[in-house]
């Protein structure tokens, strides 16, 4: 059986998240999506509120599992037993963090092996951030994000 882990921030998940995942599910026979405890930027929901969201939107995949997870990937990878890991590709600078980060993972545990998915074009442009500063200022992000999501979003948004 072969184990892929897709780990993120995920704050909070979009369609494009969704997107990847799904291709993921029906590639391998398991999905652990890997939501991260302590990003390296400033996040806007707490980790359970990322996690609650993703476990929703995933809800009906029934090879994909959500788990948060700390410390470095490729650990969390080899702890979920898994040989591959999975990222998403939407521009050019997308390519060069990831490929960075790929040799860095490469390094500490040259079995992992990574697999990146070209974002769909619907979704090339869609990042986390842009996404929340789309909400605060009071766009329409239905088509963007599940609706639990953005519920959450304008909820937030409203409360700051
Ligand atoms: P990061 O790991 O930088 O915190 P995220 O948690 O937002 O980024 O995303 C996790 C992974 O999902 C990354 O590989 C990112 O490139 C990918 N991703 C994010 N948004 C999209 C999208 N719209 N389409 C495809 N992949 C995406």
């Amino acid at each position: 059986m072969t184990t892929a882990v897709y780990p993120g921030s995920f704050d909070p998940i979009t369609n494009g998240h969704i997107d990847v995942a799904t291709r993921t599910a029906g590639l391998f026979e398991k999905l652990i999506v890997g939501v991260y405890e302590t990003p390296n930027k400033k996040v806007l929901f707490s980790l359970e509120e990322r996690l609650d969201m993703a476990k929703k939107a995933l809800a009906d995949l029934p090879n994909v599992e959500v788990k948060s997870f700390g410390g470095l990937s490729v650990d969390f990878a080899k702890k979920m037993k898994a040989h591959v890991m999975v990222r998403g590709l939407r521009v050019s600078a997308d390519f060069e963090r990831e490929f960075d980060m790929a040799m860095m993972n490469r390094k500490l545990d040259p079995e992992l092996e990574l697999v990146c998915f070209m974002a769909s074009p619907n979704y090339q442009f869609l990042r986390s951030s842009l996404l929340k500063e789309v909400a605060r200022l009071g766009g329409n992000i239905e088509e963007l994000v599940p609706r639990h999501v953005a519920q959450a979003l304008r909820k937030k948004e409203g409360a700051c």
